[in-house]
């Protein structure tokens, strides 16, 4: 059978593995110590909150099928937040998204997803790979110069910028894959012992160095005290990430307290965690393939499909369809 290295238990590393499992020996080889990547849930208990995608889509009918056995199963549910866009530290619209497309959560927390699809896959956890050699078959070393067996093929599942660190640079579309620029985004965590009243569940802010404000604790299942899970803007993020991480946490606390209208340094727990590669910059950037079957390599990822979980999904599908009808993969 073919055996096929993906690097990333994300989105896109797991949807792969999924559409191939059948038809090849897969391993996923993953840095951390869990799976989801970028749609993942940060456990602090007695709090919990989401501190990357905050919920996803469906508009395709093939994204629509593959998430179906997760509604069927209870592993995502529709969230209808009482959504506002607020400009500077306005509101100028309201709506429900009980009335608009469905927008997706996983239950109890972002992470079932991932948890779902990473279910009798292979996955070596904590190995962070950091380069990969071909000698008829590829070899890839890890950060403790592991060498990790012999595959037929490699899938890169991880964001551009990091593809381009770790790929051969023969492999042709690396010099492609650097050009895809990723911006950074703060996620500040706060946490509080008693609920704050705040008249919506979701919002988006532009004019400001928040992007996003949400009440964790209003998505679907959740349980727990009261949080407020807040984004940077791209733009504040792409000029501080290197930055002091207590100063822009202190920045985004007060920016937060001003929009809503409410003090925030009650918060029980508070923390921020820094995304250097969270979102494509040109969300307009869509249904690029990496793909060499000369040195049976590929990657993919939500950045060449203009970003997001969906974006994630559909590059991966896509991938696995090329891949299928050029090979008859055994
Ligand atoms: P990733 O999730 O980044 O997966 C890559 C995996 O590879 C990670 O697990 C990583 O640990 C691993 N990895 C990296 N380098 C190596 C290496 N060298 N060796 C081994 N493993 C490695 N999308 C939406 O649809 N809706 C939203 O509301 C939304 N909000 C977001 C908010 C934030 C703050 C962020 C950061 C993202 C958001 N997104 C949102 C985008 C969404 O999270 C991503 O599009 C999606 O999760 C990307 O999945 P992926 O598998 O392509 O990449």
């Amino acid at each position: 059978m073919t055996r096929i290295a993906i690097i990333g238990a994300g989105i896109s590393g797991l949807t792969t593995a999924n559409l191939l499992k059948q038809d090849a020996e897969i391993t996923i080889f993953e840095k951390s110590n869990g799976v989801g990547g970028r749609m993942s849930t940060r456990r602090a208990e007695p709090y919990f909150f989401d501190h990357g995608a905050q919920y996803f889509t469906a508009k395709t009918t093939k994204f629509q099928s593959f998430i179906q056995p997760m509604h069927d199963q209870g592993i995502i549910e529709r969230w209808n937040a009482r959504y506002v866009r607020i400009d500077g530290d306005q509101i100028i619209e309201r709506r429900n998204w009980h009335d608009e497309i469905p927008r997706y959560v996983g239950v109890p927390g972002m992470n079932h997803v991932a948890k779902f699809l990473a279910d009798s896959i292979d996955i070596r956890f904590n190995t962070r790979i950091t380069s990969l050699s071909q000698n008829g078959k590829w070899q890839l070393t890890d950060d403790q110069h592991q060498q990790l067996d012999d595959f037929d093929w490699v899938i890169s599942t991880i964001p551009s910028y990091q593809a381009a660190a770790i790929l051969p640079k023969n492999v042709p579309f690396v010099s492609d894959i650097n050009t895809i620029k990723m911006s950074a985004c703060f996620a500040l965590m706060l946490g509080f012992n008693k609920s704050l009243p705040i008249e919506f569940d979701a919002a988006h802010v532009t004019n400001s160095d928040i992007s996003w404000i949400a009440v964790n604790r209003q998505k679907p299942k959740r349980s727990g005290p009261f949080t407020l899970m807040i984004h940077s803007s791209a733009k504040y993020a792409d000029a501080h990430i290197d930055g002091d991480r207590d100063q822009a946490m202190r920045h985004l606390i007060e920016e937060t307290a001003q929009i809503i209208g409410h003090d925030l340094t009650s918060a029980d727990y508070k923390t921020i965690h820094r995304w250097r590669y969270a979102n494509n910059a040109n969300r307009d950037q869509m249904n690029i393939s990496f793909f060499d079957h000369e040195q049976k390599i590929a990657a993919c990822g939500d950045w060449s499909h203009g970003g997001r979980v969906e974006g994630a999904f559909t590059s991966a599908y896509d991938l696995v369809q090329k891949l299928k009808k050029q090979y008859f993969i055994k």
